[in-house]
Parts: C-alpha cells; sequence; structure tokens
C-alpha cells in the first residue's frame, strides 16, 4: 500500500475510532506498557548501538518516563474524556453547557534522533489516549531504536490505527502533504519552519516542540557545589544533547573563579570513566559542527577551561567548558546542542535580562540562587518555554506542568493532561431545553421595552 493508501484507511478508521467504548484505549496503553517493561534490555541496546547512550539514562530519561506518562493517561482518562460541564449566562438560562474532548482524527508525529523513544512515544502515548489514529515518522538517525519502535507498535496495533513511516526527510516531506487533523513535531527551529508552512496548506493544526539557547543564571547566593553538580549533569547528560540543556552560563563575577574550580571538580567526579557514562555524539556531522563552534571560538580569543577531546574516529566529545567567549562567535549565536559549554562572567543581573531579552525566546531558564528578589525579578522580566530554579532540565519530569516552547522555541504543548488536551479538540455543546425562554426576550419585534432590556444587560454586564 502506498502511504496515502494507508493514510485514508486510517482517516476511515479514526471514525470508529469516535465511538469506540474507553476502555479500548486503556487497554492499547496497558499493552503498550506491558511491552516496554518486557523489552527493556532490546530497548537500551538499540539506543547504545544507536549512540553509545549509556543504559542507566536509556532507563531513566527514556523508558521510565514514557512507562510513567502511560500509567499516568491510563489512570485519568476516564476524567479526562468526559464532558466538563460549564454554567451559562443569564441569557442562556436554562440551557445546559459542556465541553466535549473528541479525538481530532488522524495525527502525524515527527520525532528526533536525541531522546530518540521518549520524543517519540511521549505523544504517540497522548495522541492515543486522546483517540486518534498516528502516524509516527521517528529520526533515520537512530536506526536501531526506530526498528524497535516499529516492531513494538505494529505487534499491538493495526496499522490503520497506527503506522511507523521510517525514513528521512522525503518521507517527511511526503507526509506532510497530507492533510493531517493535527501534526506534532519535534526538531529544529528551521524544520519546524518548514512544518508550519506545509501544515498550513491544509490548515492542519500543529504543536512545534523546537530548539535553543537556554540560558542558566548563577548570583552570588547560589549554593555552589549544588549548582555546579546539576549544571554538570543538566549539561552533559546525553552528552548534551538535549533541547533544554543549559546552553551557556552567565555567571556574577563575585563567584565566577570559586564556581568554575568547584563545576571543574563535578566534572571529575560525574564523569571519571567517559567511555561508560557518556554518549557518543550522533554522527560524524554534528561533531565537525561542535569543532568548528569550539575551533572558532578559541581563534576569537576564548579560553579553554575544561575538556578539550575530540575523538573522531570514536565520535566523541569530552565534557568541555570555555570562557572569555566573544558574543559575536557561532558557539553564542547557534543552539551548541553538543558536550560543549560557554560560560560568560556578568557584574549586574540587569546585563544578564538584556543580553537573554535581545535574543529568540528560549525553551527553558535555568536560574541558580538563593535570593528570592533576584528570583522573582528573573521570572518577571524574561520568558521562556519553561523555567527551573536552582535545578536543571528537570521540569520537563512533572506532567503536571505543561512542557513547550514559546516563540522560536516552539508552539503549543504536551504532557499528562495537557498531551491529551493537545490531540483532542475541544467542542463546544449547548443543549437547549424548554426552560431555555429567557432568549426569546430579544427576537423581533424589537419593541422600547427590549431595548431598554438590552440596555440594562450592557449597562451590567451579566
Ligand atoms: P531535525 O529538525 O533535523 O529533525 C527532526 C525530524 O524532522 C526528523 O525526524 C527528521 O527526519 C525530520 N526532518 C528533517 N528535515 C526535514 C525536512 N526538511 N522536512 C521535513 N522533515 C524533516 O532535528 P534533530 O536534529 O532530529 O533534533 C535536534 C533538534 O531538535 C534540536 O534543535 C533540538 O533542540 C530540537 N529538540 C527539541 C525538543 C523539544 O522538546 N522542544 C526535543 C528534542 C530536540
Amino acid at each position: 500500500m502506498t502511504i496515502e493508501q494507508l493514510f485514508e484507511s486510517q482517516r476511515k478508521n479514526s471514525w470508529n475510532l469516535r465511538t469506540a467504548p474507553l476502555h479500548e484505549r486503556v487497554e492499547g496503553l496497558k499493552k503498550l506498557s506491558l511491552w516496554i517493561e518486557s523489552h527493556q534490555d532490546q530497548i537500551c541496546q538499540a539506543m547504545s548501538e544507536d549512540f553509545g547512550k549509556p543504559e542507566m539514562e536509556v532507563l531513566m530519561t527514556e523508558i521510565y518516563p514514557v512507562l510513567q506518562e502511560i500509567h499516568y493517561a491510563m489512570k485519568n482518562l476516564k476524567k479526562w474524556a468526559r464532558p466538563q460541564k460549564v454554567s451559562p449566562p443569564l441569557l442562556l438560562v436554562g440551557t445546559k453547557n459542556a465541553i466535549y474532548y473528541e479525538p481530532k482524527g488522524v495525527v502525524l508525529i515527527i520525532a528526533p534522533w536525541n531522546y530518540p523513544f521518549n520524543l517519540a512515544m511521549i505523544p504517540v502515548v497522548a495522541a492515543l489516549a486522546a483517540g486518534n489514529c498516528v502516524i509516527l515518522k521517528p529520526s533515520e538517525l537512530t536506526p536501531k531504536t526506530s526498528q524497535l519502535m516499529e516492531d513494538m507498535l505494529s505487534s499491538i496495533f493495526a496499522p490503520n490505527h497506527v503506522l511507523v513511516a521510517q525514513g528521512d526527510k522525503d518521507i517527511s516531506t511526503k507526509l506532510l502533504s497530507l492533510p493531517f487533523d493535527h501534526i506534532f513535531f519535534t526538531g529544529s527551529t528551521q524544520v519546524g519552519k518548514i512544518v508550519m508552512k506545509a501544515a498550513s496548506e491544509h490548515l492542519s493544526d500543529v504543536t512545534l516542540e523546537l530548539g535553543g539557547k537556554s540560558p542558566a543564571i548563577i548570583d552570588s547566593s547560589a549554593d555552589l557545589d549544588w549548582t555546579a553538580q546539576k549544571i554538570a549533569w543538566g549539561k552533559f547528560v546525553n552528552a548534551g544533547q538535549t533541547c533544554l540543556a543549559p546552553d551557556y552560563l552567565f555567571v556574577d563575577s563575585e563567584i565566577y573563579g570559586v564556581f568554575m574550580e568547584k563545576l571543574k571538580h563535578q566534572l571529575e567526579v560525574l564523569y571519571k570513566d567517559p567511555a561508560k557514562d557518556l554518549a557518543r555524539v550522533i554522527s560524524s556531522r554534528h561533531l565537525q559542527r561542535l569543532s568548528s563552534l569550539f575551533n572558532e571560538a578559541l581563534s576569537a580569543g576564548a579560553k579553554l577551561v575544561y575538556g578539550g577531546q575530540f575523538d573522531f574516529q570514536k565520535n566523541t566529545l569530552s565534557p568541555t567548558v570555555i570562557d572569555q567567549v566573544p558574543v559575536t562567535t557561532q558557539v553564542m549565536l547557534e543552539e551548541i546542542f553538543g558536550p560543549l559549554l560557554p560560560v560568560l562572567k556578568f557584574n549586574n543581573l540587569n546585563e544578564t535580562i538584556e543580553f537573554v531579552n535581545a535574543r529568540p525566546k528560549p525553551l527553558s531558564f535555568y536560574i541558580f540562587s538563593k535570593n528570592k528578589a533576584n528570583v522573582d525579578r528573573l521570572l518577571a522580566a524574561t520568558t521562556a518555554g519553561g523555567v527551573c530554579v536552582n535545578d536543571s532540565v528537570i521540569h520537563f519530569a512533572n506532567h503536571n506542568l505543561p512542557f513547550g516552547g514559546v516563540g522560536e522555541s516552539g508552539l503549543g504543548n504536551y504532557h499528562g493532561h495537557y498531551g491529551f488536551k493537545t490531540f483532542s479538540h475541544s467542542k463546544s455543546v449547548l443543549k437547549q431545553s424548554a426552560l431555555g425562554r429567557l432568549l426569546n426576550l430579544i427576537y423581533p419585534p424589537y419593541t422600547p421595552w427590549k431595548i431598554k432590556l438590552a440596555k440594562f444587560l450592557i449597562r451590567w454586564k451579566i
């Protein structure tokens, strides 16, 4: 079957799924959970082969969050899917009003390579919980994980319900020409723009989970041991290939020297054995890009503080920190997305606010401080998809918080109930009853009394 025919078969099936009992969705999610639990070793193996991702990182950043998401959805689905009653205004007294959460229909999910299981499966879980048919396009750069997801999903769901379409941007482009009811894209800002343009052809709904440069501000009141550890993990987990990793640091000049020593110490402690505990850079092209960023910064005057070992045979870069970085170099202009961390100094908090606000809105913003006034000021004066205070990255892990970007870092959000809502259409339903006669008062003939009533409503806004 061609991709167009498969899409058509999903479209037909999507009308059946609307009226299918809710327990069928729960059963599908349960099967998914059982498959994942019983194939943990295979999932770890696939990601180890794809880019040397350590087992611990696969367990904690890929398998665990997906299982958590499935179980949270299973537990809450009945409540989420129930029509939500709302009250009417005075003129509509007697009517019954509710929001119905109906499936959008057929949705396309395009996933990136960096958390290849997590970032594909969490949206798939939300889309299935909301009752949709799904076509998943995983990344071509993690072929083992993509194949495993295809094996998993095809063993549980019929192709007219869930389908995995593997391939590179050619298959993406083909899929994007179809009239999906929703397109959920996770990837670069540059490709996000292509996706949004394609979606506009059919006016498909879109969610864009994009990237960018997420800053971390460390003021002089911060607990420096704690901060150094949190930065060292948040930046270098997955070898820095994390959309919300701190991209660069801004450190108060008062504590700069002490902090840098503590950061170096933490990197020694955490990455004693980088061959075991640090993932590879995904491809030689990506390592080449990191190497250019690094070399350009050094030739423009930046100083190497820590690391800097590139291995072009194994595709690895040891955790690397640079400072005195000119802000006009490419490393301070594009998303780094690798184990390279530039550090800048500041004297006054206002400098950091001006710097951040003069650049595209970040996906995440990190504040390390014990000074409440500074935290509140930074929270109020800047914007970002999400903020984490005195830690990094972990706000992603709370499914009660919407996860998504703002401006160039994305559009829309998901996780937990937010994911269910993203993949549902909120349909307004008003049911009139025999009691609903008040409205008749505004029908013609428009007598002076009715005009008086209209003026009364306008005056009191009821
Ligand atoms: P990417 O944009 O290159 O690719 C993402 C997906 O789009 C892949 O499946 C790819 O095959 C497809 N694609 C590539 N070019 C395309 C085109 N021209 N037309 C249609 N589809 C195309 O991103 P990536 O390299 O896989 O991932 C890294 C980027 O993703 C970084 O910018 C990172 O910040 C971002 N990201 C964001 C989040 C988030 O949740 N906000 C999470 C992970 C990664």
